[in-house]
């Protein structure tokens, strides 16, 4: 890889001699922003523009730069089918390589010129007199006829309710916004937290610091890890044989595909993962108290299962230790537990997660009533093909909603093809706005929520961020992934009320004549 990051500078009079109209504004330029984009200029849909927060594309794999950061789905299915990637240097791939193949995507599919940097969003309302949507940004306003939700579920870092955070003395940070500029060697270090983060943070700063207090409060699933370099002559192959990098990619898709029904119809299948788990910790954990505060108590799969073969040895370094008491407090100069025990503590970094089911951005999107899309899901993110919400009008999400399982570039490009049909046929039927019907939404969300029941993430015994506040599991697809492929492949017209263009030709018996009166009409 050899692309350079160049940051985009903000030139504020070429900012003020923006557009302000567009057809189509994209929140965020990670996966499903770049994605949408580049579908879009498929379709000869040119007028669009991709609001992005951040100084540069990548999203998660933005702002997430942490210490050994690298993504757990092999690399040549963790990217687009239409932009595959040779230069992958390892078979899963590292942070940086990712924001650095998204950063070579936005370039070379010519999106670049789109998206508006700096912009993040603060304010979305539908103007049902204008039909469109008005977006204020924290550089200006514009307006769009349709919105696109890139912006995914883990864009949002959670910082823990823990009394006393404030008055730490120290410095802190949260995974997703790591602090380059604090030096960590020779220094006490707090990692709060054992998720997929922490658990390459931690072997990837204990070689430099003076000690390491790992506060564990549930001990996650570690498989060993099959990451190894991809060699030169590999990568000439792939350079040379663009379409041999499918093999590896239908062999992790398969994989991962062929292990779906023990994930969501019958958890006993998942003995022998555990199984394969135990032996790992068997193996490198030869301590039997260690080895049983490490011990998970729920189903594998049920949290997120975390591969690694340097996690187990860099706990067992003499300068680390693994914490199991709560966390009663964070003092000025430390951490105290529920035992009472009182940590000393120069460094905190918090990897506790994100917003997943409490995404902020929905207290930002405002309805068709004037209510925010908060106020709307009550506690439970949920939309029809799990992209549209009733009284949104021509608001589409593309991941981040009951998508999560094997690739999320597999489901964003399954959500890409409804949303790109759905634009295709808005434009060929002069459609002016869709507006799910309340009936197919709460179809769509039943169908899958009757389904969650047997899953290893409902019944698995642990609590996680794949179930939001009113105990819905909303943020994993609970079938095939190619089963979602199937049902977002077109777009069903019939599950929307929709209003023409004036002066358009009418797609035949579904087109109501304005905003009002398509908001007014009965569900069914
Ligand atoms: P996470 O999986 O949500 O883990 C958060 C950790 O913080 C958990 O161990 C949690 O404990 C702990 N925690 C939360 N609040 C706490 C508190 N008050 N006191 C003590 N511990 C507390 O977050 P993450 O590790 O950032 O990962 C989030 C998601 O990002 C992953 O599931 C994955 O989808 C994605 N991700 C992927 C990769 C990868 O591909 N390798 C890497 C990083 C992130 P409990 O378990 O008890 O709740």
């Amino acid at each position: 890889m050899t692309t350079s990051l160049a940051v985009p500078q903000h030139d504020e009079e070429a900012i003020a001699d923006q557009q302000v109209h567009f057809d189509v504004a994209i929140i965020g330029s990670g996966f499903a922003g770049l994605g949408m984009g580049y579908r879009l200029g498929q379709a000869g849909i040119e007028d669009f523009t991709i609001l992005e927060r951040a100084d540069g594309v990548g999203g998660a794999w933005w702002w997430n730069t942490y210490p050994g950061c690298q993504c757990d789905i092999p690399s040549h299915l963790y990217s687009f089918s239409f932009a595959p990637n040779p230069d992958w240097t390892r078979t899963y791939p590292l942070g940086e390589e990712i924001q650095v193949y998204l950063h070579q995507c936005a370039e070379e599919l010519g999106l670049v010129p789109h998206i508006r940097f700096g912009h993040e969003v603060q304010r979305a309302s539908w103007d049902d007199r204008a039909c469109r949507w008005q977006i204020q940004t924290s550089r200006g306003t514009i307006t769009a006829r349709v919105l696109v939700g890139g912006h995914g579920g883990l864009s949002e870092p959670r910082l823990p309710d823990i009394p006393g955070r404030d008055s730490f003395r120290g410095r802190s940070f949260h995974s997703a916004q790591w602090d380059h500029s604090v030096e960590l060697a020779g220094k006490r270090v707090a990692v709060l937290g054992t998720g997929a983060s922490a658990i390459q943070i931690v072997p990837s700063i204990q070689p430099k610091v003076a000690r390491l207090h790992v506060f564990q409060r549930t001990p996650p699933w570690i498989m060993p890890h099959t990451d190894r370099p991809i060699t030169k002559l590999e990568r000439r192959l792939y350079r040379r044989f663009p379409q041999l990098q499918r093999i590896p990619r239908a062999f992790a898709y398969l994989l991962r595909e062929g292990a779906s029904p023990a994930f969501t119809r019958n958890i006993s299948l998942l003995t022998p993962l555990e199984q394969r788990a135990r032996l790992h910790l068997k193996k490198q954990v030869k301590d039997p108290e260690l080895r049983e505060k490490l011990t998970p108590t729920y189903r594998i799969g049920c949290k997120r299962i975390l591969p690694s073969n340097k996690w187990y040895p860099a706990i067992q370094q003499d300068n680390v230790e693994i914490v199991t008491d709560g966390v009663a407090a964070i003092t000025p100069s430390g951490i105290r537990t529920t035992g009472g025990a009182e940590h000393e503590i120069d460094v905190i970094v918090y990897a506790t997660g994100f917003h997943a089911t409490d995404l902020p951005i929905a207290h930002r999107i405002v309805g068709r009533d004037g209510k925010t899309l908060n106020d709307a899901w009550r506690g439970s993110p949920l939309a029809h093909k799990n992209s549209t919400v009733p009284g949104y009008p021509n608001l589409f999400f593309v991941h981040g909603l009951n998508t999560g399982y094997s690739s999320m570039v597999f489901m964003i490009e399954s959500q890409l093809n409804y949303v790109d049909d759905a634009l295709r046929t808005m434009r060929d039927h002069g459609i002016q706005t869709v507006d799910v019907k309340e009936d197919a939404f709460r179809s769509w969300n039943d169908a899958i929520q009757d389904r969650m029941p047997p899953t290893v993430w409902s019944s698995g015994g642990c609590s996680s961020w794949y179930i939001d506040q009113n105990g819905l599991t909303t943020a994993v697809w609970p079938n095939f992934t190619w089963r979602f492929r199937w049902l977002t492949r077109r777009f069903d017209p019939e599950a929307y009320r929709v209003q023409p263009i004036p002066t358009a030709i009418p797609l035949e018996g579904m087109l109501e004549t304005s905003c009002a009166h398509a908001h007014s009409g009965a569900d069914g």
